[in-house]
């Protein structure tokens, strides 16, 4: 469609949304990046964090778990270990793995702390992103 983006987001769980927006930022490897139609094509990769799409009047949000991110003039599609809507993010669930993140690494020595570490930050961004809600 002119004038418009088609954003897919792909997990191993399912697509987790699909729409005709009309910007996206993401949070890339090598820092936040705003994708307007017309943008020349690229790929790169998603840290842990927060992805912001407009829709008319309304900012939505997003929480994807790495992955990639495939550009092109009229579509962004984003390939992620998983992802939630705002909407959709279980707050308690969250909290529930930041606690056990913690445990794990105040135990440095017997875990896996890189494992630990991106649980937390997993767990960190879903419920910062959990408190955002539609911006009309
Ligand atoms: P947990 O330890 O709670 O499973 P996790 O970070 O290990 O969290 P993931 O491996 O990222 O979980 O995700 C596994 C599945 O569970 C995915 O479908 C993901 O969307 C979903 N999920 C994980 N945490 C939440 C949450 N807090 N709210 C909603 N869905 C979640």
């Amino acid at each position: 469609m002119e004038n418009k983006l088609k954003l897919d987001i792909v997990t191993p769980h399912g697509l987790i949304l699909s729409e005709e927006v009309d910007e996206v930022v993401c949070a890339g490897s090598e820092g936040e990046f705003g994708v307007l139609p017309a943008h020349v094509p690229f790929f790169t990769i998603l840290k842990i964090g927060m992805l912001t799409y407009k829709k008319g009047n309304e900012t939505r949000f997003v929480f994807v778990n790495w992955g990639y991110a495939e550009v092109g003039p009229d579509k962004v599609t984003v390939l992620a270990d998983s992802a939630e809507k705002s909407d959709d993010i279980d707050v308690e669930r969250a909290k529930a793995a930041m606690k056990r993140a913690e445990e794990r690494l105040k135990k440095e020595a017997e875990i896996d702390s890189a494992r630990a570490t991106s649980s937390l930050e997993r767990s960190i961004a879903r419920v910062q992103i959990a408190e955002k809600r539609i911006i009309r």
